[in-house]
């Protein structure tokens, strides 16, 4: 699917901007003064903007919102931890960050005296990714914290990459999902239109032999709509139409039923497990709650308010038939109503 030219096209780059890298915040924690200040010092002389620093791991805890009620947490790109502080040491700090969600993945880098190097295997285990040595050697330490930074840079990147990507699958499918509704629903009306009743009625077809049970279909078609559009105009036409398809709609509400928008001023209703006898008790509520709408309709030659024509045919499960069967003996008996002078239904037996 993807072309040769974009194969051989570079990765976007994912090495950050030196300027980015100085404006990530730092936070360090020493119990000593001394190397307080002169780590700030070195890491601002090199161009770090935003250096903190914590005197314990208490006071650590408290400015990344890691202490009960903390309210004003900051947020840190890269945590410089002395191992060897009164109280708390170095590791179960790095530990308690390590088991908070929103410091979790802030790099940790240990600062250890040359006499504290035996607790460096278990400052690791604890979750710290590197060490820095004391007395710090600047070069070192400028590598090792620029290297630390970048890493966090490019896990931040990766971060809300797959964020975005989670964004925009999450809006693909919702497309998707109105996609396969707009496919099958009729835009005017908002009920099933006829790619939807075309299915329907095949699945129904298919059940009603296998189990054995009758099947109806009622076609429908307004009565002189072309006199009505012509008089009343085609927006008016459109809102008749919308309110059939409501009318319709409300009095069929099972789930093997369904009505449908057929074509133009057709629509149609498939009702499953209904005999004859059934889908007339339907047709006359469609007759009558349409004509109950009381639309006018000046131009009919037939009613003062708009009025329906219906065609049934029905299919027992002794003579099952195919939809275009059941399609065209519902058009003759919609034929018949027409010609017996509309606002009717007929009936016609399958053969
Ligand atoms: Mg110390």
């Amino acid at each position: 699917m993807t072309s040769s030219v974009e194969q051989n096209a570079p990765l976007p780059s994912t090495i950050p901007d030196p300027h980015v890298i100085k404006q990530m915040r730092i936070l360090i924690v020493d119990d000593a003064r001394d190397n307080r200040v002169l780590l700030r010092a070195i890491l601002r002389k090199e161009g770090y903007q935003h250096v903190a620093v914590a005197g314990s791991a208490t006071e650590a805890y408290r400015l990344l919102g890691l202490e009960d009620g903390a309210e004003h947490a900051q947020e840190f790109d890269l945590i410089l931890l002395d191992i060897m502080m009164p109280g708390e040491n170095g590791i179960d700090a790095c530990r308690k960050i390590k088991s908070f969600p929103h410091t979790r993945d802030i790099p940790i880098v240990m600062v250890s005296a040359q006499t504290d190097v035996m607790w460096l295997s278990i400052a690791f285990e604890s979750g710290a990714i590197d060490y820095i040595t004391k007395p710090v050697n600047r070069i070192e330490m400028l590598a090792r914290v620029g290297a630390a930074l970048r890493l966090k840079y490019e896990m931040d990147m990766r971060k809300a990459r797959e964020a975005e990507l989670l964004k925009l699958k999450s809006e693909l499918e919702a497309a998707n999902l109105e996609l396969a509704r707009l496919s099958i629903i009729d835009g005017l009306t908002g009920i099933p239109n006829r790619r939807r009743f075309d299915e329907f009625l095949e699945l129904e077809c298919k059940r009603a032999r296998r189990n054995k049970l009758p099947l109806s279909l009622i076609l429908i078609d307004v009565d002189h709509f072309k006199l009505y559009n012509d008089f009343y105009g085609h927006l008016k036409g459109d809102e008749c139409l919308q309110a059939i398809a409501r009318v319709l709609s409300d009095v069929v509400h099972r789930p093997g039923d369904l009505v449908a928008r057929y074509g133009g001023e057709e629509f149609a209703a498939i009702l499953s497990e209904t005999d004859a006898e059934g889908a007339m008790i339907i047709a006359r509520k469609f007759q009558e709650r349409v004509e109950d709408q009381g639309i006018p309709h000046e131009k009919s030659p037939i009613a003062s308010v708009v009025t329906i024509s219906q065609g049934i045919a029905t299919c027992t499960f002794q003579k099952p038939v195919e939809p275009p069967t059941l399609i065209e003996y519902a058009d003759r008996a919609l034929y018949q109503a027409k010609a017996n002078g509309r606002n009717q239904f007929q009936f016609v037996s399958c053969p």
